[in-house]
């Protein structure tokens, strides 16, 4: 299909503003780095997101589904498809007794203060963890003990041949930082969880604590994408990048952070570039050092340099 066509075909869907063009995605990744994304669309409810996914597999474009951008990194070149962002518009959240459901934009934090306020405990892990539902879900993410698996008991998703359909929480195949929607690329657009009746002024205080031990331990006051890579069995990266003697190393504007190891952080001026070279060199050094294979838990999209 031609650009044009394919184009107003975005519009037809998309009401006004919501579609964008050469979109600088440094603006939606918490990196802040990136090339432009040739589209960036913003759905405003679950079915315009449902006719968007349809409508581009069809074309048979490319595209990508944007969380919170707080797990990626997009290449400086840009990214030559459709960026669906699920976390402008689409992401309400209802409350029943001990149930919550969520469209994939929510925000985590978000949706664990609701939770806090409804009494409801379970969820205060997830309150430092800057991405959305949907992402939270893709990526089963974890903190404190807890993971998305625990809390998940069902996901609405659109499967290969554009189905919508609902899995449960037994059905994602949950694992370390991984789920079966981000082995089969699922699009996830609505997660139901479930939680325990608690005392609201714990689980506040919970949250608190958390927060508090977060800004502790990890460079906060710098862009990054948090751990940069996945826990090797028997190992913490970050124990070994320490070991290794690659606290503080610096490629161009990234860095490892000398407060938290395991963050890749911008120092204020770095391209994906320099983030993707300094993440190669830690992979080096550690294997050589080590014989450990550090594998990064970030998803990285889009053209780099080197291309
Ligand atoms: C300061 C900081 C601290 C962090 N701490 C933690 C932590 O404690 N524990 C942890 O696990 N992670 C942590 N992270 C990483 C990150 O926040 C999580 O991985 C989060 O779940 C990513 O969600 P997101 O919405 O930002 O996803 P994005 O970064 O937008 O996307 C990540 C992946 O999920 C996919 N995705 C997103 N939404 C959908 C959807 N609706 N359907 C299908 N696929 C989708 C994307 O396509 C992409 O492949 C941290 C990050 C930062 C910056």
């Amino acid at each position: 299909m031609e650009q044009a066509a394919f184009e107003s075909g975005l519009y037809e869907i998309c009401v006004g503003d919501s579609v964008r063009k050469n979109e600088p995605m440094s603006e939606h990744t918490t990196f802040r780095t990136g090339g432009n994304a040739d589209y960036f669309v913003i759905p405003s409810d679950r079915n315009i997101f449902i006719r968007l996914l349809h409508y581009i597999r069809q074309t048979e474009r490319e595209y990508f589904i944007l969380g919170k951008g707080s797990n990626i990194l997009v290449g400086d070149r840009g990214y030559r498809g459709t960026v669906i962002d699920t976390s402008g518009m689409m992401n309400n959240v209802s409350i029943e007794g001990e149930v919550i459901r969520a469209e994939a934009g929510a925000g985590l934090g978000n949706v664990a203060n609701l939770a806090a306020e409804a009494s409801l405990t379970g969820m205060e892990f997830a309150s430092g963890i800057p991405g959305s539902i949907g992402g939270a879900v893709f990526m089963n993410a974890g903190a404190y003990g807890g993971e998305m698996s625990q809390i998940v008991t069902s996901v609405e998703v659109m499967d290969a041949s554009g189905k919508v359909k609902s899995l449960a929480g037994s059905e994602m195949e949950f694992a370390y930082r991984a789920s079966v929607a981000q082995r089969e690329n699922l699009p996830i657009i609505a997660v139901e969880m479930i939680l325990q009746r608690g005392r609201k002024e714990t689980i506040k205080e919970r949250i608190r604590e958390l927060g508090i031990e977060r800004a502790k331990k990890q460079p906060l006051e710098f862009p990054s994408a948090g751990s940069t890579f996945k826990r090797p069995e028997g190992y913490y990266a970050g124990k070994l990048i320490s070991d290794a003697g690659l606290s503080g190393l610096t490629i161009g504007g990234a860095c490892v952070s000398p407060k938290h190891n395991g963050f890749i952080i911008n120092l204020g001026d770095a391209t994906s570039e320099d983030i993707l070279n300094l993440i190669n060199e830690v992979k080096d050094r550690v294997r050589a050092g080590f014989g450990v294979e550090l594998v990064p838990e970030i998803k990285m999209i889009g053209e780099f340099q080197g291309e």
